[in-house]
């Protein structure tokens, strides 16, 4: 990493000048209310703003305070998070809302090692709720920020890598703003966002181009470097739509300590290796007792961080109710009332799919 050639304070005056200028007006913004700051850094994981915005105003709608997040059963807090994707979010959330009211009197704590104790705070959300919140110096280093700074020094080497990571929250600690923290942590997420994009930064609006090395030497386009990914591993399971005469879908719960603990989905299995999809669709019907035939729909792709999953789709009526809905965790939802179920990415998917194959067959 080569040496910063300009001081750290005037690239950060440099930032708060275009900030006042050029920051965008993000719902968040309009408090300084820790619960609200905290619960847009969880969203915002990993999650576009666009995609954030409307769950956030959900969640401030349904839960106005920390106290009242953490009264709520779970499966209230997965059901508006559905959708949103990355669902420990919102299990880590719920526990965090719980530990702020037990442990810290329902006040969110400032110092940055008591916020790294809550579930689902790292230390650059540390950093963004410490500066954006109590307005308290707390080095970010985001994905924005990190691109950003890789820039402006032009850092050639991985930015995951240890040795180099450790190198980029030095460079953030120092350029952070001690005496406007607050306004420094969204200035520079915000030229992540909107300038220094991924893909061709604008740098001749750039307030930082005079000292971006990237920029100086031409290499804006090959930093931060990208690392090979190695291939995700692919799986396959088979999902069956049970549908009674009413219309009524069978789904299940997931369990709690599990991957998508407490969200919903349609009877699957997986299809292991060397096994057909037609011996595991009988091996399903087996299991949850039900003769009739079913009707191939479809297939979906569904990408998860550490596999692909393909889901082969199949629906069958029944006449009468398999005795397996009468287990605890399964339960027959009518139509109306699937869209509002906390489904699992993949199965929503999975019910898009059955719900425009019917509609076609109307038709
Ligand atoms: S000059 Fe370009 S590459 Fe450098 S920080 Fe600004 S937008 Fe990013």
């Amino acid at each position: 990493m080569s040496e910063c050639s300009c001081p750290a304070e005037d690239i950060s005056s440099r930032l708060l000048a275009w900030y006042r200028d050029a920051g965008r007006a993000l719902p968040w913004r309009n408090t300084r209310d820790p619960y609200c700051i905290w619960l847009s850094e969880i969203m915002l994981q990993q999650t576009t703003v666009e995609a954030v915005i409307p769950y956030y105003e959900r969640f401030l709608a349904n839960f106005s305070s920390v106290a009242a997040l953490a009264a709520a059963p779970l499966d209230s807090v997965l059901d508006l998070w559905a959708g949103l994707g990355y669902y420990s979010r919102a299990r880590n959330l719920h526990k965090a809302a719980r530990m702020v009211v037990e442990d810290f009197c329902g006040e969110f704590p400032a110092d940055l090692a008591e916020l790294q104790r809550l579930p689902g705070i790292g230390r650059s959300t540390a950093g963004a709720i410490r500066s954006i919140a109590f307005d308290l110096p707390g080095p970010i280093l985001d994905g924005n920020v990190r691109r950003v700074l890789c820039r402006l020094h032009a850092v050639t080497t991985d930015p995951r890598a240890s040795a180099t990571e450790k190198q980029l929250w030095q460079r953030a600690e120092s350029l952070t703003s001690v005496s406007r923290p607050h306004d420094y942590a969204q200035a520079i997420m915000d030229l992540g966002a909107t300038l220094c994009t991924p893909r061709q930064p604008r740098c001749p609006l750039c307030p930082l181009r005079a000292h971006c090395q990237a920029f100086a030497q031409s290499l804006q386009g090959d930093i931060p470097v990208r690392h090979k990914k190695p291939p995700v591993p692919k799986r396959a399971q088979v999902v069956l739509l049970l549908e009674d005469q009413r219309g009524a879908r069978l789904v299940r719960k997931r369990p709690y300590d599990g991957m998508l603990g407490g969200l919903w989905e349609f009877p699957a299995a997986p299809v292991e290796a060397g096994e057909t999809t037609t011996a595991v669709i009988s091996r399903l019907l087996a299991t949850l007792g039900v003769c009739s035939a079913p009707e191939p729909v479809g297939v979906v792709k569904h990408v998860y961080s550490h596999f692909a999953l393909t889901c082969t789709v199949f629906r069958c009526r029944v006449s009468l109710l398999p005795q397996v809905a009468k287990e605890e965790d399964r339960q027959w939802v009518p139509p109306t009332e699937l869209a509002a179920l906390a489904l699992h990415g993949a199965h929503q998917k999975v019910l898009k799919l059955v719900t425009e194959k019917t509609e076609k067959d109307k038709m």
